[in-house]
């Protein structure tokens, strides 16, 4: 967990590598929806919230996520769940669903813990690639680049990280806002916090810490 542009896709691009878990992102769930020619229209039309930097329905979350999880967990693959749980309601709906698959016990929240501001800097100087979505992170040489080194894919700028998207996001998706979901995992004391200023690669060392010693 954490606010958005705190490093969450990176991570969990890093954790499937590691551990072959199965990666579950709903903003990557909710782009491939969009781009579906034959996707429910209802549910296309749920997406519009999406693109002026407010949550999707609850209801379409569960809908694309709990689909995904069953997936994996019926090849007896692990997940990575990546920006899925935004809100207290989702929070408690993704438990139920945990003790009804008898999950409750494995899952660990790690926080990846960021300023707003930071999150500001990163979202508007940070790249998208156009093809297979990877998120090439803000860095100083990042920023000459112009096209993906996984697939050679055009480099944008994702339509909701232009800076007036962006601030809406973080109103809705920042610090303040996912605080109580904060909380009611650091209730069931299955919360970690990972500092997510560091450098990647810091960050990585030390989510690994996390899930080699819990
Ligand atoms: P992301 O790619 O994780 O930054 O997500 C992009 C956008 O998708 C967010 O700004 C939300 O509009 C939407 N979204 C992703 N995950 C969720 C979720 N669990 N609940 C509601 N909206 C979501």
């Amino acid at each position: 967990m954490g606010i958005p542009g705190s490093g969450k896709g990176t991570q969990a691009h890093r954790l499937v590598d590691r551990y072959q878990y199965g990666h579950i992102s709903t903003g990557d769930l909710l782009r491939a929806l969009e781009q579906d020619p034959d996707a429910d229209p209802a549910d296309k039309e749920a997406l519009v919230a999406m693109k002026s930097g407010k949550l999707v329905s609850d209801d379409l979350i569960y809908k694309l996520a709990f689909a995904e999880i069953k997936k994996y967990l019926d090849q007896g693959t692990g997940v990575v769940l990546d920006g899925a749980i935004r809100n207290l309601p989702q929070a408690k709906k993704y438990g139920e669903y945990f003790k009804e698959n008898e999950l409750e016990k494995e899952v660990i929240v790690i926080e990846l813990k960021m300023a707003d501001e930071t999150s500001l800097h990163r979202l508007t100087n940070r790249k998208v690639c156009e093809e297979c979505g990877r998120i090439i992170p803000y860095s100083p040489e990042n920023q000459t680049k112009e096209h993906c080194e996984e697939c050679n894919g055009k480099l944008i700028v994702r339509a909701d990280d232009h800076p007036d998207i962006v601030g809406k996001r973080l109103k809705e998706q920042g610090n303040l806002a996912i605080k109580s979901i904060l909380d009611y995992y650091k209730g069931l004391a299955v919360h970690v916090e990972v500092d997510g200023e560091q450098q990647i690669q810091d960050v990585d060392r030390a989510v690994r810490n996390v899930l080699e010693n819990s």
